[in-house]
């Protein structure tokens, strides 16, 4: 063959295969639009489709769908007002739109959390047991907080493919507080770099309250997330820029962090906070005594810099996208956006861990697991890697200032689902992991005990049981670990079954019986064995 005839043999190949790329793709595209359009009309009404993806918590005005006007025919006849049609064709221009291809993934099910109706469901259990907490005050500090409805309770959560729940007030604007501290850290690594940001701060928990009036051996602040650390972070942020352009760069980022979410700022607060600083005065001044600041740095100014960070104003929607963020290693889920890299948001969380709740930071990491950021205004950030965020806001806080409900609301999900950094080691905690399928657990847990009890394989049946299997479960066909185990004349398995309290008599769809199995296959020890323990044939 020659050269020629060689490139056109080729091009001829990649004809084909973008042709039968395009035929599974249109495959595709037919079953999704087939799933919706149930009763075979030829077109699917806009709540189809909206349904579906609001059932699996990705909210119509995702700017990741992009759906035009143009796409929905609002045709005249017996369709009721403000229901519109889509065909296929305009259906697969929508899905082929849509960003990350959402719609597709969405309608699959293949997103992280594929059963979000359950997992929605449970995160309002908690919501409804932790409202009845009372618990706490309002900080005081300042009379713009002590204002403050101490009702107010409401959490967000967004996980890293945007998909989003929330339950009560979770459009009210809170102050934000101490949340800015993890942020501002952020930024300072973004424009710096790790290495000169700690050459002014340290990493280690102080040990000592959020204001305590302490640096550590080399005369820094011990940490970004206290006070100290925090004053130090404004220090850092563009120091070149004029005030204005500073909190400007500020707000622009949370603006990105939290996917577009209303980001604003309370002036009476700032005011209030300023006339209230006097310990934060007094860091700042012990700092400069101690030549911690970069040199040139304006000591009023970057007060007053803070406390403006400190009176940035979100409701608990737009805090649960930037945690959100966090949890996707700096990307934000509902923009795609990378706001962050992946090493920041790292140290972030790394520090956050350690260091993000105030004098109960050491007791919520053991106990909760999960990095996580309080601030007295009553909000919570909590961050599960590669899952979710979460915010939590109820003004109430106890003596150490951190929200009452929301610390009460993570020992609730912490029982309840699988996110505590160490569950991994504990795997028989029957805690929910919502990464998997509807019963996926369950039919991988019945799957693997009816392979391994046929296999005769001793060791895994236990480990099997160690880890929450029930032993009794059958697949789609009846059959059982003891049936299996029958049939293949493994008798060890058996015994540590009934050892077990095993069902002896379970009837598979065929009717048999794991002693008829045994029977038919002529397993002389089992058959003694199951007729010992009262096995009916
Ligand atoms: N603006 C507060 C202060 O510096 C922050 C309080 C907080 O949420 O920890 O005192």
């Amino acid at each position: 063959m020659n050269t020629k005839e060689a490139k056109d043999q080729s091009k001829t190949k990649n004809i084909q295969n973008t042709s039968t790329i395009e035929k599974i793709i249109e495959i595709e595209e037919k079953t999704l639009f087939e799933s919706l359009d149930k009763n075979s009309k030829g077109f699917i009404y806009y709540s189809d489709l909206i349904g579906a993806l609001e059932s699996v918590g990705i909210k119509k005005t995702d700017p990741r769908i992009k759906i035009e006007e143009d796409d929905i025919d609002y045709l005249a006849g017996d369709d009721l007002e403000g229901i519109g049609k889509i065909t296929y064709d305009k259906f697969k221009k929508i899905i082929q739109r849509s960003q990350g291809n959402l719609v597709q993934n969405a309608i699959k099910g293949n997103l992280i959390i594929p059963d979000f109706k359950s997992f929605s469901n449970e995160i309002n259990r908690i919501y409804s047991t932790t409202k009845k907490n009372k618990a706490g005050n309002v900080a005081s500090y300042i009379p713009q907080l002590g204002r403050v409805n101490p009702e107010y309770f409401g959490v967000s959560v967004c996980t890293i493919d945007g998909q989003r729940y929330s339950a009560g007030d979770s459009n009210v604007n809170f102050c934000i507080q101490s949340i800015t501290k993890p942020i501002n850290y952020c930024l300072i690594l973004e424009e710096h770099g790790e290495e000169k940001v700690h050459k002014h701060i340290g990493r280690e928990p102080s040990g000592i309250g959020f204001n305590g009036l302490v640096l550590n051996n080399k005369q820094l602040p011990h940490n970004p997330m206290i006070n100290s650390g925090a004053i130090m972070t404004c220090s850092l942020i563009k120091p070149d820029l004029e005030m204005a352009d500073r909190f400007d760069h500020v707000m622009k980022y949370w603006s990105r962090l939290s996917g577009k979410s209303p980001v604003r700022f309370n002036n009476s607060v700032y005011l209030s906070e300023k006339l209230t600083a006097d310990r934060n005065f007094a860091l700042g001044y012990f700092m400069r005594e101690n030549k911690a600041f970069p040199e040139n740095t304006n000591l009023i100014d970057t007060l007053e810099f803070y406390f403006q960070c400190c009176s940035i104003e979100l409701n608990a929607e737009g805090m649960a996208n930037v945690a959100a963020t966090l949890a996707n290693a700096g990307i934000c889920p509902i923009t795609g956006e990378r706001v962050l890299s992946p090493d920041t948001v790292k140290n972030c969380l790394s520090l956050m861990y350690s260091c993000g709740m105030y004098d109960f930071s050491g007791e919520f990491a053991f106990a909760i697991g999960l990095p996580a950021k309080s601030g007295v205004g009553g909000g919570l950030m909590v961050v599960v890697p590669n899952l979710l965020g979460i915010c939590i806001y109820s003004p109430r806080l106890d003596e150490l200032g951190n929200t009452v409900r929301g610390i009460d609301f993570c020992k609730e999900l912490i029982k309840t689902f699988n996110f505590h950094n160490y569950d991994s080691l504990t795997s028989g905690n029957n805690k929910i992991d919502p990464r998997l399928k509807r019963n996926q657990s369950k039919i991988e847990g019945i799957i693997s005990l009816c392979s391994a009890s046929s296999e005769g394989d001793l060791l895994e049946v236990r480990h099997l049981v160690a880890q929450g299997v029930d032993i009794n479960l059958a697949d789609y066909d009846g059959r059982t670990a003891i049936h299996l185990a029958a049939s293949e004349g493994h008798a060890n398995i058996i015994e540590y079954l009934i050892s077990k309290n095993v069902n002896m008599n379970p009837i598979d769809r065929w009717g048999n019986t794991p002693l008829a199995d045994a029977y038919r296959s002529k397993h002389q020890m089992v058959i003694e064995l199951l007729e010992k323990h009262g096995a009916k044939n």
